[in-house]
């Protein structure tokens, strides 16, 4: 059969960049800001961020401890980089975003998986994470919102995990936030808060999912000041800083971003109520609800071998490689996110193709 893919395991929504983003990038090119820019960042741009976190979460971050990075992706490895040393472990929430395992390995760490459960909605457990750590733990790195999950964390578990912080006074926090501005209960709280951990806790976020801009390569990095100047360091020896032009599109998208947040979130919502409708009249996959973001993490168990024995299908790959054959539906096996037996869905499709992929969906699991 010859069919058009769907492509549900994108990281990517359907949406356009915000057309403030665009026009505020169209002037500043208009303006011949094509050169150089600063290896930190624009000014402008930073101090548009400090002033989120003031806002948003009452805190006061200095516009120089945050360093603009050529996506999130990069921020992540600039931190790690600075951060670790040959041999240290990072303990993370299982399931993680794929690419975490092999920044870390890159900059000589090791990722330590602490399995979350789904039957309890991804819970932070602390226990667990706190019976990983041992004396090679630099860091404990969390996603909030998680990816591939939609968890977000309670505030009661983020004060869990700096009661944690406090009891280990050499351990380092990473909180990846880049998919804040989609949360359905609106914009969540930032590590940040914590300040009494400020020396020890860091931040990356970015323009790709909640602004819709990932093909722009914006994203950013907040830490404490010894492990930013090593990451403005590597900036300026490894690639320099991120294009002028693109950092002033970026400036108006941090400006408006409560209005550009609501308008993605409804749409979402309506979209997520529509996913959750029709999965739940698939009992085989079992999936939860996400708090944020437009990923469902479904569980394929009792689609494979060993709990349906007359399934033709022991892996989940293998699972996944005949929904694409078979309808044409292109899904992520959460193998490698730390989660074997579950593949992730995206659902930020315009409304037709994602009824049309929700029947093939359908039509396959049944
Ligand atoms: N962190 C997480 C949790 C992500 O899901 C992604 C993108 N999939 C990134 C970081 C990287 O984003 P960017 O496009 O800004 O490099």
């Amino acid at each position: 059969m010859n069919l058009d893919i769907i492509p549900l395991h994108l990281g990517l929504s359907h949406f356009h960049t915000p057309s403030v983003a665009i026009e505020a990038m169209q002037e500043a090119v208009a303006q011949h800001q094509t050169f150089y820019g600063p290896n930190e960042g624009l000014p402008e741009l930073r101090y548009a961020l400090a002033q989120r976190y003031l806002e948003d979460d009452g805190v006061p971050i200095p516009a120089e401890q945050i360093l603009i990075t050529h996506g999130t992706k990069h921020a992540l490895h600039l931190y790690l980089h600075s951060l670790l040393q040959p041999g240290d472990e990072v303990v993370a929430p299982a399931p993680y975003w794929f690419a975490f395992p092999e920044l870390v390995r890159q900059s000589g760490g090791k990722l330590v998986p602490v399995p979350a459960n789904p039957e309890e909605e991804y819970r932070l457990n602390v226990e667990e994470l706190r019976s990983r750590i041992t004396p090679a733990t630099k860091l404990l790195l969390l996603t909030n919102p998680g990816n591939p999950t939609g968890k977000v964390y309670s505030w009661a578990e983020l004060q869990q995990v700096a009661a944690l912080l406090e009891e280990f006074p050499n351990l380092h926090l990473l909180s990846d936030e880049i998919y804040d501005g989609l949360g359905y209960k609106g914009p969540l709280p930032s590590f940040l808060r914590f300040e009494s951990l400020r020396d020890r806790v860091a931040v990356v976020n970015g323009f790709s999912k909640s602004f819709a801009m990932s093909g722009w390569r914006i994203g950013y990095l907040i830490a404490p000041f010894p492990i930013l100047e090593k990451a403005v360091e590597l900036q300026q020896k490894w690639i320099s800083g991120v294009s002028p032009f693109l950092q002033a599109g970026a400036v108006e998208a941090i400006r408006q971003r409560h209005r550009i947040w609501q308008q993605f979130r409804t749409e979402l919502e309506a979209k997520r109520e529509r996913v959750t409708t029709v999965l739940q009249k698939m009992p085989k996959l079992q999936f939860t609800v996400p708090d944020a973001g437009y990923y469902v993490t479904l569980q394929v168990d009792r689609c494979l071998r060993p709990q349906d024995p007359a399934s033709p299908f022991q892996l989940v790959e293998e699972w996944a490689a005949a929904l694409k054959d078979q309808v044409g539906l292109e899904v992520l096996p959460a193998t490698n996110m730390g989660m074997p037996g579950a593949v992730r869905m995206s659902f930020a499709l315009p409304d037709d193709v994602l009824e049309n992929a929700l029947l093939r969906l359908q039509a396959f699991v049944s």
